[in-house]
């Protein structure tokens, strides 16, 4: 049965607040990105694996009810989720890491975390900025990793971009695959998004929070990216870019590269930042 591309509620408020626990997550084919890059993840939450002969990486876990997902997902590319070896976040807000500490007793896969998240999912939630109440199963913590540094398995090489604001260790992983004979550059945005009652302003809890933005604009904008990817799907339009693909059965193109698409999200969020920023700032 095809899968309706109308979101749910629940999909909507994950999408726009990035939390939400308990409410039940909604399957979505598993798929081929670019080269040996996939999407596993629920309908609104993205997974992304990136397979090598040596293991597997995933990154996100989504809440632990999605982890059930994952495994489906995975399985049905013919994959198995024992050979996932390391396990990377967008940032440590429940959506995208609350069912880590689960993938991670599945697999025992290492965790790896840019600094800034890593005790918030290593103390399950305990410290994050403006959820001060969301928490989830704690989840020991392998590596801490600093912007720029790279994560290699297999001869796969991943960048993790500190893009932080929207949380304090918010990460966008950069690499590069090898689609239909051409390496393209894939990017997927940790969360460029102020999300509503975030202080950009006199804010005690997270005074650099404003800088931290502006920082994280001026990365992503630098960043090189063909195959457009993110937190959310929505970020990049992946329902109708999924669809796209099913029905581009020739597969000549691919409609996950989309290097306009992530130019104007950056600058339609830049905008929304400055905005936030201005109307903030005039109170
Ligand atoms: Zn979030």
């Amino acid at each position: 049965m095809k899968a309706s591309l109308v979101p749910t509620l629940a999909a909507v408020l994950w999408m726009s607040a990035g939390l939400g626990a308990g409410a039940a997550e909604e399957p979505f084919p598993a798929h081929r990105v670019a080269g040996n890059t996939y999407y596993v993840g629920s309908k609104a939450l993205a997974t992304y694996l990136i397979t090598t002969p040596e293991g597997h990486i995933l990154i996100n876990s989504g809440f632990e009810e999605t982890v059930p997902l994952i495994r489906v997902g995975v399985e049905s590319l013919g994959f198995k989720l024992r050979d996932v070896k390391i396990i990377l976040a967008s940032h440590a807000h429940s959506d995208h890491v609350a069912g880590h500490a689960l993938l991670q007793e599945l697999t025992g896969a290492k965790v790896y975390v840019m600094e800034g998240d890593d005790k918030v999912i290593a103390n399950g939630g305990e410290g994050q900025y403006h959820y001060t109440s969301s928490r989830w199963k704690k989840c020991p913590v392998d590596r801490v990793l600093k912007d720029g540094e790279e994560v290699k398995l297999g001869g796969v090489t991943l960048v993790a971009k500190k893009t932080p604001g929207h949380t304090r260790g918010c990460t966008t992983w950069t690499w590069q695959e090898m689609d239909r004979g051409m390496a393209v550059n894939v990017v997927v945005i940790g969360s460029p998004n102020v999300n509503p009652g975030y202080r950009l302003v006199d804010n005690k809890d997270y005074p650099e929070i404003a800088a931290d933005f502006a920082k994280t604009f001026e990365t992503l904008k630098s960043l090189k990216c063909d195959v457009f990817l993110g937190a959310h799907g929505d970020y990049y339009g992946m329902l109708a870019k999924y669809e796209t693909s099913q029905t581009n059965t020739a597969r000549i193109s691919n409609s996950f590269v989309d290097p306009e698409g992530y130019k104007a999200y950056v600058d339609l969020k830049e905008k929304a930042y400055r905005k936030t920023l201005a109307d903030q700032s005039s109170k």
